[in-house]
């Protein structure tokens, strides 16, 4: 039996996760749950339906709310921890597994905490570790860290088919997103619900504008080059729009192994609870019966400059990737509210880190202090970029 506390645990990620710990009570037990305070009604529930010890609340307000919720349903309130580092106030208590579903900036703290307290950490939260850069994977064991990441998820799976030593290649497989194939011309006059349409994933607002930009495959290529410890040259992407091939894993001898099942985010998350265990009956596996064609193709730079980017942010580390993420998040927040057009979020992305890179050095030291220095300075500097655009 393990012990599992869910961050972020009313959303796309976080309800997922309470669904297979609850099919499977013999192996998993929530014990605490902490949320945003957006979605109060879908917390109680949930509280309903795991009786965690804990939760945690960013505000006062949010959990007198609750509480007033859970009253009024006759279920029994848990002890609540607030206030804005409650989240990671949480995940320093420690537990068998924290899971880590937050998303963006906001996630950094709960990392650093789940590591310090010795938890595996099972982390979808991939911008704390972009952002976290040295200081995450410096503070974690070897295998401390899960990757809930369907694609990280398979690269972890592929990788236990070899030694680290015969690893030439890890190939990322990206759907494409909504906007497959178009040119930069047409992608100019894409609106907020085109980017919230994804082909075949049903994911948060944030990933799913960063899967449309194609910056959530830079944060993606970020993390693998941090969590698998390869040359930024040596990881690929290529898209398949099917989303059943995960991602692969190139050997020395020419062998590429790779991890298919049907796109079900609960396949990941079931394995970043139980690793290296796998649990039974996750999800429905790949049907071989009927006829089927899984395709791949290169990545197009028209649609796809976001991972070059990445790339070259990756390289550099320090604070580039904390300001690139900064940047990104303010503009995934312009763009919903109609202050800037889809190309203008990763064109102001680009412009913040080369003025970052410009006037700043971002080599260490890089500390906490460093990282939020950054991300401040990013955000102010994206709005600026976005002001001057209007
Ligand atoms: P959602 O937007 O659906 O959910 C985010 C969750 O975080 C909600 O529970 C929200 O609470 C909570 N939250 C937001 N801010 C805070 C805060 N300051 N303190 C505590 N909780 C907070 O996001 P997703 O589930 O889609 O994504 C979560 C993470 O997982 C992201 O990093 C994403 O990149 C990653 N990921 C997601 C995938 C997916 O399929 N969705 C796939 C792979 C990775 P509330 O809404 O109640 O306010």
């Amino acid at each position: 039996m393990r012990d599992v506390v869910i961050l972020g645990s009313t959303g796309s990620i976080g309800t997922q996760a309470i669904d297979v710990a609850l099919r499977h009570p013999d192996q998993l037990r929530v014990v605490a749950l902490s949320a945003g305070g957006s979605q109060l009604d879908r917390l109680a529930d949930q509280v309903a339906l795991t009786n965690p010890a804990r939760l945690a609340l960013p505000t006062e307000q949010a959990a007198a709310d609750l509480q007033a919720i859970l009253a009024e349903r006759l279920i029994s309130a848990p002890q609540i921890l607030t206030g804005p580092t409650a989240s990671a106030d949480l995940a320093r208590l420690g537990c068998d597994v924290v899971l880590n579903a937050i998303t963006g900036y906001a996630g950094l703290e709960s990392t650093l905490a789940a590591l310090e307290a010795g938890s595996r950490l099972a982390l979808a939260n991939k911008e704390s570790l972009v952002v976290g850069g040295k200081l995450v994977t410096d503070l974690a064991q070897p295998g401390q860290i899960v990757p809930v990441d369907s694609e990280h998820s398979a690269l972890a799976q592929a990788l236990r088919s070899g030694q680290a030593q015969e690893v030439s290649r890890l190939i990322l497989t990206a759907s494409g997103g909504p906007f497959r194939g178009r040119t930069r011309a047409e992608l100019a006059a894409v609106r907020v619900e085109d980017a919230l349409a994804h082909p075949t994933w049903a994911m948060g607002r944030v990933i799913t504008i960063n899967s449309a930009t194609l910056i959530n495959k830079g944060l993606e290529l970020i993390e693998a080059g941090l969590l698998f410890n390869v040359d930024w040259d040596a990881i690929s992407v290529v898209v398949h729009p099917q989303s059943i091939v995960h991602s692969m894993v190139e050997f020395c001898d020419g062998s590429t192994i790779a991890q298919c099942s049907p796109p079900d985010m609960r396949l990941p998350i079931a394995l970043g609870l139980s690793w290296p265990d796998r649990l039974g009956d996750v999800t429905k596996p790949c049907d071989w019966t009927t006829a089927t064609s899984w395709t791949f193709e290169p990545l197009a730079h028209a649609t796809g400059p976001a991972v070059e980017l990445a790339r070259r942010v990756g390289r550099l580390g320090g604070t580039v990737p904390v300001v690139f993420n900064a940047a990104n998040e303010v503009c995934v927040d312009a763009f919903c509210a109609g202050e800037i057009g889809f190309l203008g979020i990763v064109d102001t992305v680009r412009e913040v880190v080369d003025a970052h890179i410009a006037q700043a050095n971002p080599r260490p030291p890089f500390d906490l202090a460093a990282i939020r220095a950054a991300d401040a300075w990013a955000r102010t500097a994206a709005h600026n970029t976005i002001g001057g655009e209007r």
